[in-house]
């Protein structure tokens, strides 16, 4: 009798635990599947992280095929006299680059380094859907002065594309500069050819020199893997693919106008310009872009 007694107790003590668990995982907004994703990704510092223990988890894709995100192409970020309109073409003044990176952050959008597009492509990396990228052209020297300390400001990420002869010239980087920018967490540097030439009208053998040279003369610099890489002027050819798999590259960025990405286009990564994003609402510059067909 005692014996059936006990046994009665232990069946309901374990009933009791089992509930209260489930009560406290649901109260907690938590499933099993996020919560590999969640662990998968704590060295990532993607700031869903924290948000996740709500009881309303950020909207995320287990296993998206394609992403479409907005990848901001900026090249200078600077003052640009009136007298240099072709320079002022290329060019966002700072006070400007300040509102859109501080409104980017005020609107609760999440930005990542072009290096981590094939893992959001794959799904490995949850994606908010306010998401952007955004990039930088050859590594002129204002990301180091202007970019730089307006990216740590905001915690904002930026990926900075460098040409290596042009490093240490006049307004452009210096290899001690880029040394410090490697060692940031919101900076990542990509490739961008030797001597910024256009690939499409060169033979292999040069294309390739420019490609595997640029991508380990910089990981000689930094002492860091260089993943990514910019085409100079766009200018690419289907060929170029597969020099950019042989090199090691992850993903590579084109000036072709689009948002959406998926395995097909790794290598030839559409983007934005800058430019887009200066007439009022950036959130709503940026929203209207993933829209477009
Ligand atoms: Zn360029």
């Amino acid at each position: 009798m005692h014996q059936y007694r006990h046994r009665g107790y232990i069946i309901i003590a374990a009933i009791c635990c089992g509930l209260a668990s489930v009560m406290f995982a649901k109260s907690y907004g938590i499933q099993t599947q996020n919560t590999a994703i969640l662990s998968q990704n704590t060295t990532d510092n993607i700031p869903t992280i924290s948000s996740s223990l709500s009881p309303t988890p950020p909207l995320i894709q287990i296993t998206p095929i394609s992403v479409n995100i907005p990848v901001v192409m900026y090249h200078y970020v600077e003052f640009v006299p009136t007298s240099d309109p072709a320079k002022q073409k290329l060019s966002i003044n700072p006070i400007e680059f300040e509102r859109q990176v501080k409104e980017l952050t005020d609107t609760g959008y999440t930005t990542y380094f072009v290096k981590e597009i094939p893992r959001l492509v794959k799904g490995e990396i949850p994606i908010s859907s306010h998401s952007a990228i955004l990039t930088f052209d050859d590594g002129y020297e204002d990301f180091y002065s202007v970019v730089w300390p307006i990216l740590k400001k905001y915690n904002i990420k930026g990926t900075v594309y460098v040409i290596n002869n042009f490093l240490g010239k006049v307004g452009f980087l210096s290899k001690e500069q880029l040394i410090e920018l490697a060692n940031s967490d919101v900076v990542e540097i990509g490739a961008h050819t030797m001597d910024h030439i256009n690939l499409k009208g060169v033979n292999d053998p040069i294309a390739k020199y420019q490609v595997t040279e640029s991508k380990q003369d910089l990981e000689s610099i930094i002492g860091a893997p260089i993943e990514t890489f910019a085409y100079p002027f766009g200018g690419y050819r289907d060929e170029l693919a597969s020099l950019m798999k042989e090199a090691s590259l992850s993903a590579v960025v084109t000036t072709t106008k689009g948002t959406f990405i998926n395995s097909n286009n790794l290598f030839t990564i559409p983007r934005v310009r800058a430019g887009l994003l200066t007439r009022g609402s950036v959130s709503t510059a940026l929203t209207q872009l993933i829209n477009e067909k």
